[in-house]
């Protein structure tokens, strides 16, 4: 870390001091802040389901466990599951899931570390060989799978093996999909295959091909983008979340914050509709990053019990915090 940087907001004050401590201790502290007014218990606002820490590389900033604990206090932000990025089609590098076991181990209580594996990786393949690398991580202190983002069809053979390995583990499985990684056809029948094969596992859905199947219209061609049109009943989403018990949506990133903002009446309703099953996420990575999530959720001024949901509840039930 350099003091570079570091924002001058991002320096500790006493109030996030403390609050960190409490978290520490595991107690919560009652505190006023940006939301104070509607936190009922003075827990911290949110669980964050999907950040990065990096490395400096190809011109970027590093985002270190320090960086990223700062920007937690900052946003009211308890916990954090921290993702690695492991295939070729992933990242500019691969976040190993055994650098993101190290970097989080010091603050374990507040950062939650995922693990991941390439399918494709040639020794492997066959389910034990899979089982025992997921073991070891978990072993590790690993706590889900993910973020998978694999140059393969969403339920291609190499991928079902991974998800049946990480069901065995009941291990939560967050994925990236859009039109080339964990690919899938409109209506998202491979996902379906998916859950199919890995019942004890949470699905989390993530990225533009999981987002653009919120509306019933999707085409191909949107599996890779963000639709900006008024969203069309009966998408996959909802089709296959009234089906499986295990299928939640992770609104970090553009993707997330893009199918709320392209059709918001739909969009309130949905969140409404779907609260046991969505998780408040940003997609933190990078130190200057603007996230939108946090303006966006006040805009639809939710009733109390679905915000605790979103924000924090699903995610703490998932995780294993409650
Ligand atoms: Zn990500």
């Amino acid at each position: 870390m350099t003091d570079r940087s570091i924002r001058p907001s991002e320096t500790i004050s006493r109030r996030t001091f403390c609050r960190r401590a409490a978290w520490a201790a595991g107690t919560a502290v009652a505190i006023t802040g940006p939301f104070g007014a509607r936190a009922d218990d003075g827990a911290a606002d949110y669980i964050d389901v999907h950040v990065h820490l990096g490395q400096p590389w190809a011109a970027r900033e590093p985002l270190t466990a320090d960086i990223l604990l700062r920007w937690m206090d900052e946003h009211r932000i308890s916990h954090a599951v921290v993702l690695p990025l492991i295939s070729p089609e992933a990242w500019y590098y691969p976040i190993t899931t055994e650098w993101v076991l190290k970097e989080t181990k010091p603050h374990r209580d507040r950062l939650l570390p995922f693990c991941d594996v390439d399918p494709r990786t040639d020794y492997l393949r066959g389910q034990k060989g899979i089982l025992d690398t997921l073991k070891r991580y978990v072993d590790a202190g690993a706590v889900g799978f993910g973020e998978h983002k694999c140059g393969t069809a969403i339920d291609d053979p190499l991928n079902l093996e991974v998800f049946r390995a990480a069901s065995e583990l009941k291990l939560p499985i967050l994925f990236h999909m859009d039109n080339r990684r964990n690919t899938d056809r409109p209506g998202l029948p491979g996902l379906e295959k998916a859950l199919q094969e890995a019942p004890e596992s949470a699905f989390i859905g993530h990225a533009q091909g999981w987002w653009a199947s919120i509306s019933g219209d999707v085409a191909a061609d949107q599996m890779g983008s963000y639709p900006k049109t008024p969203v069309a009943p009966g998408g996959a989403i909802d089709r296959l979340m009234d089906k499986y018990p295990n299928l939640y949506g992770d609104f970090s990133a553009g993707s997330g914050a893009n199918s709320l903002s392209r059709d918001p009446a739909f969009g309130r309703d949905f969140l409404l509709r779907r609260a046991d099953r969505l998780l408040f996420g940003t997609d933190y990575l990078t130190p200057d990053q603007d996230i939108p999530q946090f303006k966006l959720f006040e805009q639809f001024d939710l009733p109390g019990d679905v915000r605790r949901k979103i924000f924090r509840a699903n995610a703490e039930r998932l995780l294993g915090l409650a």
